[in-house]
């Protein structure tokens, strides 16, 4: 039999299917969907099996020379959904299965095979190998006999054997030792009969063992029997206990302890929009659903409680939430409902942890995920509902190979499984209600609290008024007034402070000189932590200058302001108020995050002050004001989506005020106060803001009334960058012919050079372009040929959501 391989080798030449011989004693053990290693040149390396054939065209095959897996680790249907990224995002075939895949399963792992519970049952070829020992290294194994896998596999599948990778990452912390008793109760009670007195710590670990023969970690022995581990040793020794590690899942969330929650009883209003997902569910029939609830409207209840019908069923579900707002408070509500049901995956994970999570889907261990973008290919096989949380999210896109949106991949899979997808937000992006007014999606409104608690007021301040009158202060005096009279009242405050736009520059007061990157064309960061310049793209960092690189003029100071600066002006005009600050810098430790909003919800302190991280997610009864120190701050960013942005961030901003009894009040401050993106956040008025934004796109010939792509070429030679750009640009206009197509470029990018290297693009805006992915492969396989000797990249964005 022959194996139709992918192999790992990222590069035009090599993305596609490559025949190798299957050696005689894996006919039958290697499957699709596996892992193998098969020789490629002078190398050996990781690849995976696609195909199994009788016949090849290729004269002399070589033969694969290691399996990497017994079970498949892509389904039938994530390889087919593999075929279906390589062809919406033009990436290669090899980074779509990869990404499918936790990391940790493409570094070199050492594997182990380890007997499960009735290993008694195992047949001799198997059995003989677990007669000392409760695990055997693979490649003893395959070295012995690669023919002896098959039985091994066939135990694996029988649940009698399991096989554990070692994870380069915290290996000490996974697993445990335990101890069983040898023998029956008679030869317990037998061996306790002939302890000598002096034994009597020994006798009572034996002792232990009459009532209770499974299995403990010698952990818990100790601990609870008061002995040490040499007594537990020295019974070992003598052979009458049995000692083996078995595997603890590094489960993040392990230390807590959930309170259990039950289903709340629905408002009216959430029953009439959970009925339709239900339906969907029960007759299980595919739609796409927007479900569009206000802050505070109850959408995770209508998510907890779809997931619940759909476990009743039998099914499984997935849960996107954005990496910064899957905190622990989030992580609860569903492991509080669902319990051990339930994986998280996130970034903050370490690679065995996420490996851990994984491999607790793929062997339906769980039933749910909740996680960030990429759980997204969680290997569930009987899905039956897919959420996404806070749809709106630009990081449900992944800025690198492949460039697929989650949302995209959602569908996919709910048409492939014929379940629901949820998308939730309080401010849906504007392709998706779009698509929502035309009916290809579902609409489900929500447009009441729970509870008939009132959205809260918003205000508008006007800084360039505030300068006017003689407030210098980057408070505003309504804003003063009301941080004021909650520190009265004793209810807590957020404040806002977006971080993108708003970091320090540094620059000469005398002849306007601005730091920048030497590498890049853009000025550089300061932190006042270390005392140092940074970029932010590609981490050149340097020391603060005393004086100006230009005129050697000494007034040389940092610019804008930062979380840091605020809490210091803070301290200075309101000395009485107890400040906890959340930020990059004061976040970056594991656990801080949660540390931090705890104690503020404990009333540990007055006001909250932070970035993004605390827009969303944030659910205390205590908040009632919330503060945005400049709305503008992301408005003028060029990006066409920086007004969306804006409207979506402060809405989510205000959605923190107000959440419980006590009435929310919301102080937006603005050196813009007239943009519609500002204004429209007081009403709390999101079709009237959509409107408005709709009229904007369609002007601008933007989605979601045209589809974008964008070409970016980089070349550390400048003219070599134009000269390709303009040769693709001319390309594309000669192709690509449909009336609405318009071809915009060689411009250079609005970062136009980054580590080095100078980036040109071009911008293909589309209606409807039937060869376009077609006329894009020919432009990746001619260019990709010229990478080779000149280091030029090219890179494809078929619907990019990052426009720097
Ligand atoms: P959203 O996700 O739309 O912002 P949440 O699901 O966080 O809203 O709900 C806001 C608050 O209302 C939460 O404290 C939640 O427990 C509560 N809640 C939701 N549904 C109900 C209900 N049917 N009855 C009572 N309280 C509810
Ligand atoms: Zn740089
Ligand atoms: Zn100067």
């Amino acid at each position: 039999m022959i194996a139709r391989v992918i192999v790992d080798v990222p590069t035009g030449q090599t993305d596609r299917l490559f025949d190798y011989l299957i050696p005689n004693q894996w006919q039958g053990v290697i499957n699709v969907g596996m892992r193998v290693v098969v020789p490629f040149g002078p190398r050996h390396i990781q690849g995976f099996v696609i195909d199994i054939t009788s016949s090849s065209e290729v004269k002399k095959l070589k033969s694969i020379v290691d399996v990497l897996d017994l079970t498949p680790v892509l389904t039938e249907e994530l390889l087919e959904l593999g075929e279906w990224l390589t062809e919406t995002t033009l990436c290669f075939k090899i980074s779509a299965y990869q990404v499918m895949l936790p990391a940790a399963m493409r570094s070199k792992v050492k594997k182990e095979i380890r007997i499960l519970s009735d290993g008694d049952k195992l047949p001799a070829s198997v059995a003989t190998w677990f007669q000392k020992r409760s695990s055997v290294r693979w490649e003893e194994i395959v070295q012995s006999d690669p023919g002896l896998l098959k039985d091994f596999q066939h135990e694996l599948k029988k649940g009698r054997l399991d096989v554990f990778y070692h994870v380069k990452d915290q290996v000490s912390k996974k697993t445990h030792k335990v101890v069983r008793p040898n023998g029956e109760g008679d030869d317990i009670e037998a061996a306790i009969a002939r302890f000598d007195a002096r034994a009597d710590k020994q006798k009572l670990v034996m002792e232990h063992f009459l009532d209770q023969r499974q299995e403990i970690p010698v952990h818990d022995l100790v601990e609870k029997l008061k002995v040490s581990r040499t007594t537990i040793k020295a019974l070992v020794q003598k052979g009458m206990l049995i000692e083996s590690e078995v595997e603890v899942y590094r489960d993040p969330y392990k230390e807590r302890t959930f309170q259990p929650t039950k289903p709340l009883p629905l408002t009216n209003e959430q029953q009439q929009v959970i009925a339709p997902i239900l339906d969907s569910v029960e007759n299980q029939s595919h739609k796409t659903f927007l479900l569009h609830g206000v802050t505070g409207s109850g959408k995770t209840e209508i998510y907890l409680q779809s997931i619940q019908r759909v476990l009743e069923k039998g099914k499984e579900a997935i849960v996107l939430v954005p990496e910064i707002s899957l905190t622990p408070q989030m992580v609860n509500r569903f492991k509080s409902r669902f319990g051990s049901q339930v994986a998280v995956l996130h970034s903050a994970l370490s690679k065995g942890e996420k490996y851990d999570e994984w491999r607790k889907i793929h062997r339906g261990e769980v039933r749910v995920v909740v996680g960030a973008r990429s759980a997204i290919f969680a290997p569930f096989e009987n899905l039956g509902i897919i959420i996404i949380d806070e749809e709106h999210e630009s990081s449900y896109k992944q800025e690198e190979n492949p460039r697929y949106h989650a949302r995209d991949v959602a569908i996919y899979r709910g048409h492939y499984y014929s379940c629901p997808v949820v998308l939730g937000s309080a401010t849906p992006s504007l392709e998706t209600y779009a698509r929502a007014q035309k009916g290809v999606y579902h609409l489900l409104p929500l447009l009441t609290r729970v509870n008939d608690i009132k959205m809260p007021s918003v205000d508008i301040i006007d800084m360039r008024e505030e300068l006017r009158e003689g407030n210098r202060s980057m408070f505003s005096r309504a804003l003063y007034d009301r941080l004021n009279d909650r520190l009265e009242k004793g209810e807590q405050s957020v404040l806002f402070l977006n971080r993108r736009g708003y970091s320090t520059f540094v620059m000469c007061r005398d002849c306007g000189y601005v730091a920048t990157c030497p590498h890049c064309d853009i000025s550089l960061t300061f932190h006042r932590s270390q005392h140092a310049m940074k970029c932010h793209y590609c981490g050149h960092q340097e020391r603060m200058p005393s004086t100006c690189q230009s005129c050697e003029s000494e007034h040389i100071r940092f610019f804008g302001s930062g979380t840091q600066k605020v809490e210091e002006e803070l301290a200075k005009v309101l000395p009485g108020a107890r400040v906890i600050r959340m930020d990059v810098d004061t976040t970056r430790r594991k656990g801080s995050h949660e540390r931090l909003l705890t104690a503020f919800g404990e009333g540990k302190a007055d006001i909250l002050l932070g970035t993004q991280m605390i827009a969303k997610g944030l659910d205390f009864p205590n908040i009632t004001l919330v503060g945005v120190l400049a709305a503008d701050s992301m408005l003028h960013i060029p990006d066409f989506r920086s007004a969306e942005r804006t409207f979506q961030l402060l809405t989510q901003v205000s959605g923190r005020a107000g959440r419980h009894e006590k009435e929310g009040e919301v102080i937006i401050q603005s050196y813009t106060p007239e943009h519609y993106s500002i204004q429209q956040v007081r009403e709390h008025n999101y079709l009237d803001y959509f409107q408005e934004e709709m009229n904007v796109r369609k002007q601008s010939g933007y989605p979601p009334y045209y589809f974008l792509t964008v070409v970016t070429v980089s070349h550390s030679e400048l003219a070599n960058v134009v000269s390709v750009t303009e040769k693709i640009t001319r390309f594309l206009h000669e192709q690509l012919q449909s009336n609405h197509t318009v071809i915009l470029g060689p411009v250079a990018s609005p970062i136009p050079r980054i580590k080095d290297r100078y980036r040109y693009q071009c911008m293909i805006k589309y209606k409807n372009e039937p060869s376009l992915v077609k006329v894009l492969r020919e432009v990746q396989q001619h260019y990709v040929r010229e990478t080779t000797k000149g280091d030029l990249h090219l890179s494809i964005d078929m619907n990019p959501y990052m426009m720097m």
